[in-house]
């Protein structure tokens, strides 16, 4: 088959990064008969010097005009890069926002999994690890909190503020459709994460997932109160297989399931709509303190590119064989010195993607 895949390379590490999920992306077409054709979109850093903006409508159209993108990261040295001497709507992270509403980005997607290999970056105690984690939070990601109207007044003489908190029914069974559909791709489990013991939102949000669960039937599904879900996850983080949550919970619940894994560099993740389509990036940052040394991670990258293949593409098999050559190469002892340890062989980010790629069967 043959599929268009819009590139941002981004900023920092962003373009090495991704020049090696392209590497590997490329061995993949190459045995298993596809064609990928890359398409570079500006986005970030790269997009304000080339074009005055962090994204422009020309750039928005190239990533619609492709069955899904792949993106390396953006920003820069937020203290010293000029890019944040501009005011917030035209500064790189402006771009990312844009896009995700541009393409009605409203479910993320960010796996959590120990490799065994990896075990002793994990901060958890032996016992409470048991076999390991292999989660993902959906996360629903433009309602909410961080979208409703908010103010900032004076109120007899006293500094007042509101931030408020709006789902519609319909924007909690999307995702909640997302949810139970990667359930079924995995363990068939959902966890729906909530406060419904306080808050309205919440009580609309288990209703709506309770109807949605009966087109699942051989899916399980439980409700868990947010704050129990935070200490679930350190204490026992083995349960959990789909965590579905909205998106101010999702925010930081995604974050500390990526703690728990103890690499940044390996962490995936996805934005999909309600077609086919999804951005795929890391879930780490452009890294501008290591950019241009040859020294990132790829990984994480390598991944959202599997994934893609995997939700975009539909292709299953293709998305197995990149996974596979990611944990036989850490079983092979080789890491990047994010993740290294004594015993191990310390490669750069380049030789590592070459030694993913060679193992792509
Ligand atoms: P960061 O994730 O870039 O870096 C944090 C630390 O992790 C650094 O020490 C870095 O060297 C290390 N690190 C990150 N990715 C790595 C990899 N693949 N391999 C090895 N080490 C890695 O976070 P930050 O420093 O807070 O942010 C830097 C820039 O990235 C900022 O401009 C920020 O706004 C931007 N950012 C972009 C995205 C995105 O593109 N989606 C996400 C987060 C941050």
């Amino acid at each position: 088959m043959n599929y268009k895949i819009g590139v941002i390379s981004g900023d920092g590490i962003g373009p090495e990064i991704v020049s090696e999920a392209k590497k590997v992306l490329n061995r993949v077409a190459d045995l298993y008969g596809h064609t990928f054709q890359y398409e570079e979109i500006l986005m970030g850093g790269a997009s304000i010097d080339a074009c005055g903006v962090p994204l422009t409508d020309e750039a928005i159209e190239a990533a619609k005009a492709s069955d899904a993108v792949l993106m390396g990261s953006i920003g820069g040295d937020t203290t010293t890069s000029p890019w944040y001497k501009l005011p917030p709507n035209l500064r790189p992270e402006a771009g990312l926002l844009k896009i995700r509403k541009a393409l009605n980005l409203f479910a993320n997607l960010r796996p959590a999994y120990l490799y065994e290999e990896l075990k002793g970056a994990c901060p958890i105690k032996d016992e409470l690890i048991g076999e390991g984690f292999d989660m993902v939070i959906m996360r629903e990601l433009t309602g909410g909190l961080y979208f409703g109207a908010r103010e900032t007044k004076e109120v007899e003489g006293i500094m007042t503020v509101r931030d408020t908190l709006t789902y519609n029914e319909n924007e909690i069974r999307r995702i909640a459709v997302k949810g139970f559909d990667i359930a079924t791709k995995r363990r068939k489990k959902v966890t729906s994460v909530d406060k419904a013991n306080v808050l309205d939102s919440s009580r609309l949000w288990r209703k709506v997932v309770e109807e949605v669960a009966k087109d699942y039937p051989d899916v399980t599904y439980e409700h868990m109160l947010v704050d129990n879900c935070a200490m679930q996850l350190v204490k026992n983080p083995g349960q959990f297989d789909v965590i579905l949550t909205e998106n101010m919970f999702g925010d930081i619940l995604s974050d500390e399931a990526s703690m728990i894994t103890g690499s940044i560099g390996m962490l995936s993740s996805a934005s999909l709509n309600d077609t086919r389509f999804g951005l795929y990036e890391p879930s780490h940052g452009s890294a501008p303190d290591i950019a241009g040394k040859d020294m990132a991670n790829p990984i994480a990258t390598i991944l959202s590119a599997a994934m893609m293949l995997r939700f975009s593409f539909d292709l299953d098999k293709e998305a197995d064989a990149m996974e596979d050559a990611v944990k036989q190469v850490l079983k092979d002892g080789y890491r990047t010195a994010d993740i290294y340890s004594d015993g191990t062989a310390k490669v750069g980010c380049s030789r590592m993607g070459d030694l993913i790629r060679e193992r792509i069967l």
